[in-house]
């Protein structure tokens, strides 16, 4: 697929950044969108990222986000949000939720908003469901679009059941029926020190050090590349 995705509103301290709660919309939807699109790339799927970092003003960030939307032929646009108004500051035991907005009633983002909301309910949260809105973004984007309010900034249970990456795979999995290849995104080339032996050892025995293991070749060559990417001497071997 081709995809836009974007994080709503300025980062926060800005000028039209978004809700405030335990946890800070502008911040987490950052977050998200990064895991979000790190996935949708290593899946196969060409992104762009159309998130605005420098609006004058909320309506100068909704157009700056839509004229970046629109420079792209794609099939889906993804605008990623958190939701404010649950106001439980104390936790009732119940999450307030995900929902999505979609233009339509009908087609491809609402199919894919439709699985978004089932597989971040999955996660535990309530699903408030799939529903029709004419929010800016939505109405004015060419391709079909989604809006994904992951779960509620200020509802205590909504946030100790947050977890970023949990939370991107869910909308991958929602969006592309195809689950990301790792849990926790964190290959990090800095993280180890491979040493002078990579591939080919000396001894009687070779330890190997896996990554990942996949039915999928396209899935495979997806992480070599990222592999290879950061620094890392790597090979596909079939079983
Ligand atoms: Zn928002």
């Amino acid at each position: 697929m081709r995809i836009n995705v974007h994080a709503g509103h300025n980062p926060d301290g800005k000028v039209a950044c978004g809700a405030i709660g335990f946890i800070r919309e502008s911040t987490e939807n950052r977050r998200v969108k990064d895991a979000v699109v790190s996935r949708l790339r290593q899946l196969g799927h060409t992104v762009y990222d159309c998130t605005c970092n420098d609006g004058v003003s909320s309506s100068d960030n909704l157009a700056k986000i839509v004229n970046a939307c629109n420079a792209h032929e794609v099939d889906l646009d993804v605008s990623i949000h958190f939701n404010a108004g649950a106001k439980d500051a104390v936790g009732n035991g119940v999450t307030t939720g995900i929902e999505v907005y979609t233009y339509k009633s009908s087609g491809i983002a609402r199919e894919c908003a439709e699985r978004v909301c089932g597989a971040v309910a999955a996660l535990g949260f309530q699903n408030r469901g799939a529903k029709v809105n004419n929010f800016y973004v939505l109405r004015n984007t060419k391709a079909p679009a989604m809006l994904i309010e992951c779960c509620f900034v200020d509802d205590k249970d909504d946030v100790e059941l947050y977890d970023c990456q949990k939370m991107a795979d869910a909308i991958v999995f929602g969006i592309t029926q195809q689950k990301a290849v790792t849990e926790d995104n964190s290959v990090n080339a800095g993280a180890v020190s491979p040493g002078d032996e990579t591939t080919t050892g000396n001894g009687e025995k070779l330890y190997r050090v896996q990554v990942g293991a996949y039915s999928i070749k396209a899935n495979a060559d997806a992480m070599l590349q990222r592999l290879k990417d950061v620094g890392f001497d790597a090979i596909i071997v079939g079983s």
